[in-house]
């Protein structure tokens, strides 16, 4: 499913970050361990096509990512991955449904009420639907960025420092609910983490070197 092989990038000012190899199948949960500037979200954006032109090789269902044009590598994300930031870039302007909505608008899929409806009851946000991000508490905005990112079923879901901002029972909660949503659609899940409250989570695990 994620293959990563020789892999490293280099932004412009800065020295080459190298990633050691490793494989996720379908459907498997691994956590990416390491020290803050490691280059776990470095990884998770190239593996989400967010940053592209490096060295090696990044495949994801055999597909060399390097390999799609800018537009591919767009649909193939909206499709695919769902990605909850560090930020949980949610639009605070928006209402927690107009935030939802533009998952399969970006990726140009049919948006359909009832999924908002059954992705929201699912987290316990069925109240929220008309709230705006402001008026949300920050585990609630945990949990819309979360709502957000399986709406379209994604076949990854990627989470960088998800529960880095939660006291201990909502990190507990963060954590077994992105296994729960991963598990009830086969989804890949991978979570970038210096938590060392979650190491005991999930027993699959990558951990970068520090440069
Ligand atoms: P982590 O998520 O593990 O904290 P990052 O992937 O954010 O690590 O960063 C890895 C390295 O790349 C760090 O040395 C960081 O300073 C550098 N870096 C991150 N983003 C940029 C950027 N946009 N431009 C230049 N260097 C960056
Ligand atoms: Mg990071």
């Amino acid at each position: 499913m994620i293959s990563v092989q020789n892999l490293s990038f280099q932004y412009a000012a800065g020295n080459a970050i190298q990633f050691p190899d490793f494989t996720v199948t379908r459907g498997e949960h691994c956590l990416l361990l390491g020290e803050s500037g490691s280059g776990k979200t470095t990884l998770l954006h190239l593996l989400g096509g967010l940053l592209r032109h490096y060295s090696g090789s990044l495949k994801i269902e055999d597909t060399e990512l390097a390999q799609l044009s800018e537009a591919s590598l767009d649909r193939f994300r909206g499709q695919n991955i769902g990605f909850i930031f560090q930020r949980n870039h949610l639009i605070n302007a928006l209402t927690v449904e107009k935030n939802l909505m533009m998952a399969p608008y970006l990726a140009g899929l049919k948006i359909e009420s009832e999924r908002i409806t059954e992705v929201l009851s699912g987290l316990g946000l069925a109240e929220k639907r008309k709230s705006r991000v402001t008026q949300l508490s920050h585990g609630q905005a945990q949990r819309v960025a979360i709502a957000r990112a399986v709406l379209n079923k994604p076949s990854i879901i990627f989470a960088d420092e998800p529960t880095s901002a939660l006291d201990d029972k909502n990190c507990e909660r963060v954590i077994h609910l992105l296994m729960d949503v991963a598990n009830q659609h086969q989804s890949t899940l991978l979570v970038a983490t210096h938590d060392q409250r979650l190491k005991d989570k999930i027993s699959n695990q990558v951990r970068l070197s520090s440069l």
